[in-house]
């Protein structure tokens, strides 16, 4: 992964956010945070309280997700949030954050990089990184629940990383639905609009819907599926029904998350599940946790977002922009 040093100590790199497509790739993406859940596991990285705010101006969300990862020297936080009326007044996406990377030996700052594509990427390589570690090696056929700005990313991320050969996809906005048909499209594979039940023919499931209420039942889904609950980050929302994480062993980003605002508040507050059963993704990725054990199991990722991930993706934009000279330096 890349170090968090790549920037002489005297110099601050800027990497806007019309370089980002550029400069990352889904591979580099995966890569950095697939490290970083690792890392998190072994206790060689944390992440800091969550900030979160409503500024009182223009209904704005705003707020702070940091973290430390000493062992790839890499420590800053994300800034940003939510801005409801960006679209209709200004023409720009609502979405609006920005990492700021420093260097952990002295507290000075290295790198500004814009974080709106980050993040959907980073979103996409956390599930991509359970697919790859949960799901069954004969996983044939993938299906979409959320079909918005972040679903596109997860899609795109998932065929890229396993070879499936079907999409099936629902949406509570079912004219939405056609937006995956054509990434699916793009990456010559087909799909097809089904109904809720209709997911039981899926080997894995991804979920990322703004939903405050569950839409994927218990029953639909079937044996050995592996589902990536993506779209749960706040108190309140929910996607799937909480019986499946009583049924399911449940893997997470990071626990004290995952219990307080990701798919697993629900099952904990039921009594279905306790944090003691949560295990955190990077425990298989160590190799000190099995994960999934059988065909038959049902494996649930719930992917809260950490702002390492963030930072471990920035870090990498920022050594790939430097070493390529494409990085606005800025002497300190
Ligand atoms: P979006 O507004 O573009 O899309 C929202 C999706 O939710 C659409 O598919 C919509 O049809 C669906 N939806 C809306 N109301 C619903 C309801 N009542 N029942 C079921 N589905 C409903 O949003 P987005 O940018 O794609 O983000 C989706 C979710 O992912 C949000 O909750 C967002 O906060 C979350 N998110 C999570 C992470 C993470 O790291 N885990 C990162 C970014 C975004």
């Amino acid at each position: 992964m890349a170090d968090g040093r790549a920037v002489p100590a005297n110099e601050l790199a800027i990497v806007p956010e019309g370089m980002i497509a550029d400069l990352l790739t889904r591979e580099a993406s995966f890569a950095a945070v697939e490290k970083v859940f690792a890392a998190m596991a072994s206790g060689d990285a944390c992440n800091f309280p969550v900030v979160r705010e409503a500024l009182g101006h223009e209904d704005a969300l705003y707020g702070f997700k940091g973290g430390f990862d000493r062992v790839g020297g890499v420590l800053g936080l994300k800034a940003g949030g939510y801005w409801p009326h960006n679209l209709e007044r200004r023409g720009i996406i609502n979405h609006q954050s920005t990492v700021f990377l420093f260097d952990p030996d002295t507290g000075r700052v290295r790198a500004m990089v814009g974080g709106n594509l980050l993040t959907a990427l980073r979103t996409a390589a956390a599930s991509s990184v359970s697919i790859r570690h949960l799901a069954r090696a004969d996983a044939r056929v993938l299906g979409m629940v959320g079909a918005g700005h972040q679903a596109k990313f997860q899609l795109r991320a998932a065929l890229e990383t396993h070879r499936f050969e079907k999409v099936i996809g629902w949406n509570y906005h079912p004219e939405m639905l056609p937006c995956l048909a054509a990434v699916a499209g793009e990456m010559g594979v087909e799909f097809e609009a089904v109904e809720l039940a209709g997911l039981r023919a899926a080997d894995v499931i991804i979920t990322i819907t703004s939903s405050f209420a569950a839409s994927l039942m218990a029953d639909h889904v079937s044996p050995g599926t592996h589902l990536a609950c993506m779209g749960t980050d706040t108190k309140g929302k929910q996607e799937v029904e909480a019986a499946l994480l009583g049924r399911a062993t449940v893997f997470c980003d990071e626990v004290a998350q995952s219990v307080s605002i990701g798919e697993a508040q629900h099952a904990v507050a039921a009594g279905l599940l306790a944090a003691g059963d949560i295990v955190q993704i990077g425990a298989v990725i160590n190799g000190t946790h099995p994960g999934r054990t059988s065909a038959e199991e049902i494996t649930l990722f719930d992917g809260t977002g950490v702002g390492l991930q963030d930072l471990a993706v920035a870090a990498s934009i920022v050594e790939t922009a430097v070493s390529r000279g494409l990085a606005t330096i800025v002497p300190l």
